[in-house]
């Protein structure tokens, strides 16, 4: 059988205060987790190479990237990042944004098309700058490049975002470029307060629980039918947070919505025979091996998916 394809980098994991409300610890968490998996022996763990600075920037203002580099933000954007500012956190956003790069072009190549990065999701981020525990748009800089290589295979993308919070930064890298869809299910009382306008928005309020979001994903979906035909790629940001112990999320999903609404976005990307690249997106628990066991779910159903395609 063919192997699943999953991208990570140590640097994914940046140093900061493990007191730090951001779960820094997660990401080294979530591949330990998968590493003990009995279909770990079945992934093939690839090391991608960090996103260059000309990558950077064709998501994201030359200037911004620049001064990100060089370690000099202003403190009101470190603020709105909400990450402290040094060389590992930077590390961070390049190795995240190759990474996602390396997980779309393995899903393109992959027998069954499905691949992820064990990070990701940074879609707070916009072509300005940072902000929302986002550095650099991670997506924004894979679609980005990729559109714009010689001869592209990517001709068009469709991101659906089902993290729990809107994809604005996505939404505004992409809002004049008709290759990219970008597609948002989100808790509209919660953060980014001001939205940004994707090609399609679905707002729930506070307390949605699965009998409530569960349909929302299936109206979702298929409006994006006529999109997702056209598409030669679909990036899924996975985001836990919309579950019901998340600190930040709101939306009141049990383990069992989580894991029906994963099913339901691959299941619909199978019968499209589209590639598909998942990043991992949020999730905030205090306990860090809760959240990284809640992310490593996402994976066993994709690893599930995966199966199911072979
Ligand atoms: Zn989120």
């Amino acid at each position: 059988m063919a192997a699943l394809p999953l991208v990570f980098s140590r640097r994914y994991q940046a140093a900061i205060s493990a007191r730090h409300r951001f779960p820094m610890g997660k990401y080294g968490a979530v591949h330990a987790a998968l590493s003990a998996r009995p279909w770990f022996s079945e992934v093939e763990i690839h090391r991608a190479a960090p996103a260059t600075l000309d990558q950077a920037a064709r998501a994201h203002d030359l200037n911004y990237v620049e001064r990100l580099v060089a370690g000099a933000l202003s403190d009101r954007e470190v603020r709105d990042i909400g990450l402290p500012q040094n060389a590992s956190v930077v590390a961070r956003a390049f190795a995240s944004a190759g990474g996602t790069l390396l997980a779309c072009r393995l899903a393109k190549d992959a027998a069954t098309g499905l691949a992820a990065s064990l990070a990701g999701g940074s879609h707070h981020a916009n072509r300005a700058g940072g902000r929302g525990f986002c550095v650099m748009n991670d997506v924004g800089v894979a679609l980005s490049t990729l559109l714009t290589e010689p001869n592209p295979w990517l001709k068009r993308a469709l991101v659906v975002d089902l993290d729990v919070h809107q994809g604005d930064g996505t939404a505004e890298i992409f809002a004049d470029e008709p290759r990219v869809f970008t597609a948002s299910l989100h808790c509209q009382d919660n953060y980014p307060f001001t939205k940004a306008i994707s090609d399609l928005d679905i707002g729930l309020p506070a307390g949605t629980g699965d009998s409530g979001y569960l349909p929302a994903v299936d109206q979702l979906l298929h409006r994006l039918d006529s999109v997702a035909i056209r598409a030669d790629m679909i990036v899924y940001n996975a985001g836990v947070d919309p579950h019901v112990e998340d600190r930040l999320g709101r939306l009141a999903l049990s383990d069992s919505g989580l894991a029906a609404r994963d099913e339901m976005v691959f299941e619909w990307a199978r019968a499209h025979r589209k590639p598909l690249c998942l990043v991992l997106g949020g999730g905030y628990d205090r306990d860090v091996a809760v959240v990284a066991e809640r992310h490593a779910h996402v994976f066993d159903r994709l690893y599930s998916a995966h199966k199911l395609r072979t």
